[in-house]
This record gives C-alpha cells, structure tokens and sequence, in this order.
C-alpha cells in the first residue's frame, strides 16, 4: 500500500513536472510570439519602467526617432519629446501610476536624431509580464505626422489668403476678438486697428489684366509686411482692402506714425509687369478707447474712417471719431432727400456754353446739375452724384438729366433757328456706361425729340472709363453707331490710358482743369497741356479745355493750337433764362451780319454769380 502510495506521489510529481514544464515552454512560447510580435510589429513600441525610463524599444519606434534600440534604452521616454510636450506625459504616467486612469493616449512631437518634428500618437497601459519582477508600462507609438501636416494645412487655408500668404479675414477676426478679450481683462491693453485701401487698384487691375492685379497685390503685402512690428497682424481681407492689429499700444500717436511710415513706403513705385507702377494707400484707423464690444464694430468704424480718408484725397489717413458716425447716418438722410428731390423739382440743370476759342463762336452747352436742397441750401454735384452711384438712384437721375438737357436744346432750337447748330453735351457716369439699356434710352430720347444725335455729346469722366472698361466699350460703340458724340472728360486725371484711346469711339478730349490752371505762360507747365493737345490732333480729336479763368490761360491755350474751351473767363454755368437770353443775343447778332460781334461784352453781363430760382 505504502509502495503504491509512493508511486501515485511520483506520478503526480511527474505529472506536475510535465505540467509545469509543458507551462514553461507555453511561457516560453508565448513570450517568443510577444517578443516576435513587439520586435517585428509595425508600429512603435516600448517597454518603460515606472519611472519612465525606456527598457526595451522595438525597431519601428527606433527607425521613427532615428535612434538604434540601444540609444533608447535606459533613456527616459520624455528625453525624445519636444519641450513642453514631456511635462504632458509626465502628467498622465503619475495618473495611471496613482491608479487613476488604467491607459491613456496623448498626441504629441517626437524628435527625430536629425531634429525634425514627428507627431505621434501614444498609447500607453500597464503590461502584465509573469516574468517582470516589477510592473511596467506599454507604449504604443504611432506616426501621424502626415496626418497632422494636412490637418495644419487645412487650418492654413482657412485662415490665410492663398495669394498674399497673410491671414485673412477670419483670422484677423479671431484675434481681434482675442485682442477684445484681453482688453476686457487688463484695460490698458490697448490695440489699434488700420483699414488700408489702395487708391488706384481697380485701375491697375483693369489696364494691366489680373495677372498684374496679383503681382501688385503680393508685392504691397511684403511691403506692408516688412513694416509692421513682429506682434502686429496684418491681413487681407478682400480685394486691395488690408488691415492691421496693432497691439501692446502706449499712444494713439504711435498708430498714427505707423500709418505715415507705411503710406510713405507704398509711395514708392513697384515694378509691376515690366513697368513701374506708383499707388498709394488711404489708411482708416481706430482705437480700442471708443470702447468696442465686437471684431464687427471695430472694422466698421475702422472702414469708416478709411473712406473718410479717401473723401480728404489720395494717400491720406484719418482716424475714427464719433462724428463719423453722425456723418454716416447724415449721409443715409442725404440719399432719403435725393430719391425726393427727383420728385420735387429740387434738381435743376445749369448749362455752361463751350466756345471755339479762335472764333470765340460758341458751339455746344454742358449741361451741369444743381440740387436746390430745401435746409441745406446748394449742394454740389461732386457731393451728390457719388452718393447717387452708389445707392443706384444714379439711373433715374441720369435718365432725367438726358430728358432736361435734350428737351430743353429742342426748346432752344425752336425758338431760335439760326442757332440750331448749338449742342448739348451731359456728363454720364460709369453706371450709365455699364448699364445695357442705356444706349437704347439715349436713341429713344433723340427720336422722340428729332434731335440730330451728333447735337448730344456724352462725357464719361477718364476715371469712370477705366473702371469699367469693358462694359464701357460696347455701350460707346451703341451710341458711336447712333452718331452720338463721345468725350471724355477730366482728361490726364486718369492711368495711362493714352494706349487706348486711338481705339476708343471718341470725339473729344476735355484736358481736366488742374491742367489749365497751371498755365502761366510757364513752359513747363505748359507740357502735359501740349501733349495732350498734340495728341488729340494726331488722332483726330477734338480738344476742349475746361476751368479758363484767365486771359493767360486762353492765350496760352490757343497758341498751343486748343481748338475749344469753356470757363468762368468765357462763360459761368448759366441758368435756363441766362443761356436763353444768351442765345437769343447770338441769333440777332448773327441776323445783322455787319454789327461787330462782341463776345467778350456778352460774357461780361453774364459773369455774375448765377442764382437758381
Ligand atoms: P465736369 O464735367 O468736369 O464739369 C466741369 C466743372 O467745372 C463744373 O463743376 C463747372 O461748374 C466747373 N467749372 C466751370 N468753369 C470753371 C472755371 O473757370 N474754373 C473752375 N475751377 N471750375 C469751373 P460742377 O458743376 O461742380 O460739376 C462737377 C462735376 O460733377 C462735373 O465735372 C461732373 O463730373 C459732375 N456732374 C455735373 N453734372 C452732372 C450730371 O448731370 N451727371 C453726372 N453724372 N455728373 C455730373
Ligand atoms: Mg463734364
Ligand atoms: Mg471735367
């Protein structure tokens, strides 16, 4: 018994034994498939002490930080981060190490030996190892660098403009809110914001094609770029327009410096598409003092300001004030009064008399518009018509201003016969060039009345014609078909467009006033005077110069061999009567061929100050 007794204890031991053994080798086996697996697995992987500490690395987390297994082991794991990012892995191993979590996963940059930047997920769980003597931990490390590069460059395109590179408008809305925020919280965190505009990018734009348009665009950025302190934001936010965020602000004066500096380098010439381009830019600033609430007030009045700059002339900046606010709401009443005055007979027409200047014979009317308002008293045109263009009442005015002039030349032509070969000429602005009814409008006009179309001459400003060039072209030619009279107007104001005008269905170039005022016999000034008169004969052209207020000026003007002109020496704009009575004169002078005419003393008798009503 005592013999059976020890045999079933034997081969129970061997059993055990064989038991224990078959579990070491399953041990065994199973560390191999790890240690195969943890070796040849694709992604990162390690075992880290408690402390951190890397004991083991497999060959896909070395080739990703660029370092041999060797070099890793024994390091801690946060020597392989960047900076702060091992403070936020420290955090979580205390976690998972107080117990308090059992894994977690962080993303986070790695550096590689050579430097770079590598993004990676990490995973790391407590690993259950028999054979480990202390616990440790498991990492898992992934790649997503690529990943990360696309998501950053996702973020890049919604918050920068793709031509330029500079942030756009939803990023500098982000900061200024930022920029907001931080003022709430420190009020002496002051800020300022400019609006920048370019005072002649739409002619560019037009006359050298999109392709310059976005060279200029480009080269203004670098240059506004290259001026503004690091912590300063500049933005595109559409178009030409630009904005910058000055923070850390000790005084107004110092925005008000920076926008002098930067108009004084946007002055000076780019090359743009081969040629040499000067602009400049009228800046609208505004300061975190007014008390701002949102991004949206503060580019409002930012804007505001920029348009106020504008009004004072090219390459200006003015800054914000609260009267800009009461002349905005003035100007919405200003339009309501407008849309009345159409209505009330408010608006009436002067008519300024163009002379042949060697026979003082006077050839055509200008008709010029005057608003009577009922408070205000006279408004001026240059007032008035742009406010017109841009709330679209342009059209009604101009289609009345076409029905006064047109009506009251066939009035004229009535009443005075011989004097039917005077005509009328009515400025036009680039609306009315762009719209596609006008031509025909003008053609109904003329029919109605039997006006001979070459009495109607049309004046587009040379600005407005560059504006909108290609719109333009095709109502010019409509009229040139009806044998309307083209002129353009303000002429040598504009941007090189002395290419375009042999091509352009023209009649007549008026030499913009400034020009005429200059002429004191000097001969310098005399040059653009004489080009443009040289140039009006090469093409065939007729030339008109405006605003003769002098003898000089006439002389000078018809030695330089200008075949027409009008000014407050020869005429002053006229009311209805005036110009009548003027008429009236010339036709009885006309019938009695041997009395001396005597323009100048006719002139003279209507040079007084014209009153309407
Ligand atoms: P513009 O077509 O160049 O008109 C000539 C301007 O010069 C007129 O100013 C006229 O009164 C002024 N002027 C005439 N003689 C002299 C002079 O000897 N010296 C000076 N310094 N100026 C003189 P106004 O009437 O104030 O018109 C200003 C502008 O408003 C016009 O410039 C024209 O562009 C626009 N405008 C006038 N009437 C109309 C209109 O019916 N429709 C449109 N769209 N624009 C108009
Ligand atoms: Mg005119
Ligand atoms: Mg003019």
């Amino acid at each position: 018994a005592a013999e059976r007794e020890r045999a079933a204890r034997v081969e129970a031991a061997e059993r055990e034994a064989a038991q224990a053994a078959q579990h070491v080798r399953a041990l065994e086996r199973s560390e191999r498939r790890f240690h195969s697996a943890f070796t040849h697995a694709a992604i990162g992987m390690a075992l880290v002490a408690t402390d951190g500490r890397v004991l083991q690395a497999n060959r896909a987390l070395s080739a990703l930080l660029g370092r041999d297994a060797s070099a890793l082991a024994g390091q801690p794991f946060g020597d392989f981060l960047f900076g702060e990012d091992a403070g936020l892995l420290d955090e979580q191993l205390a976690r998972v190490l107080r117990r308090e979590v059992e894994a977690f996963s962080l993303e986070l940059r790695c550096r590689h030996l050579n430097g770079r930047e590598i993004w990676v997920s990490l995973h790391c769980a407590f690993f259950d190892d028999a054979a480990a003597t202390e616990p440790c931990l498991i990492f898992q490390v992934h790649d997503i660098t690529a990943r990360r590069r696309a998501e950053g460059r996702l973020q890049h395109i919604a918050y920068h403009d793709s031509l330029t590179n500079l942030a756009n408008r939803s990023r500098f809305n982000e900061c200024l809110l930022q920029a907001l925020e931080a003022q709430r919280e420190d009020p002496a965190r002051h800020f300022a914001v400019m609006y920048l505009d370019f005072d002649r990018f739409k002619l560019i734009n037009d006359s050298l094609g999109h392709g310059a348009g976005d060279e200029f665009l480009v080269k203004v950025a670098r240059r506004i770029q290259e001026h503004v302190r690091p912590s300063d934001m500049v933005a595109r936010l559409g178009g030409d327009e630009f904005a910058i965020l000055t923070t850390h602000l000790t005084s107004t004066q110092h925005a008000v410096a920076l926008a002098e500096r930067l108009q004084e380098v946007l002055r000076k010439p780019l090359a743009i598409a081969g040629r040499e381009i000067t602009t400049s830019a009228s800046i609208g600033i505004t300061f975190s003092e007014i008390g701002y609430r949102t991004p949206e007030e503060v580019l409002r009045d930012a804007d505001l300001a920029m348009y106020e700059a504008k009004a004072k002339g090219k390459a200006q900046h003015a800054l914000f004030d609260g009267s800009l606010h009461r002349q905005a709401t003035e100007q919405l009443s200003l339009e309501g009064d407008l849309r009345r005055a159409l209505e009330t007979g408010e608006l009436v027409l002067v008519y300024q008399p163009i002379y042949q200047l060697a026979t003082r014979r006077l050839v055509s009317f200008e008709a010029l518009l005057r608003w009577n308002h009922p408070e205000r008293g006279l408004i001026d045109p240059a007032v008035f018509i742009p406010l017109a263009e841009e709330s679209g009442l342009i059209e009604p005015l101009s289609r009345w201003v076409l029905e006064r002039a047109c009506a009251q030349l066939h009035a004229w032509h009535t009443q005075h016969p011989r004097m039917a070969h005077v005509g009328m000429h009515m400025n036009a602005s680039s609306k009315d060039f762009a719209s596609m009814r006008f031509a025909q409008r003008v053609s109904e006009m003329l029919e109605r009345l039997e006006l001979r179309p070459s009495l109607l001459t049309l004046e587009i400003t040379e600005n407005a014609l560059m504006e909108r060039m290609d719109a333009a072209a095709a109502t010019m030619a409509q009229l040139r078909e009806l044998g309307v009279g083209l002129s353009i107007d303000d002429f040598g104001t504009g941007y090189s467009s002395l290419s375009y005008l042999s091509t352009l269905p023209i009649n007549s170039l008026k030499i913009d006033r400034s020009f005429v005022h200059r002429l004191h016999g000097n001969a310098e000034n005399s040059e653009i005077v004489r080009a443009v008169i040289d140039l009006g004969a090469s093409l065939g052209k007729q030339v008109i110069a405006e605003g003769i207020e002098t003898d000089a000026q006439l002389q000078r003007l018809v030695q330089l061999g200008c075949g027409h002109g009008q000014g407050i020496l020869l005429a002053e704009p006229l009311t209805t009567n005036q110009a009548g009575a003027l008429l009236a004169a010339l036709a009885a002078e006309s019938a009695t061929p041997f009395v001396e005419a005597a323009p100048a003393a006719l002139a003279v008798g209507l040079r007084q100050p014209v009153h309407i009503h």
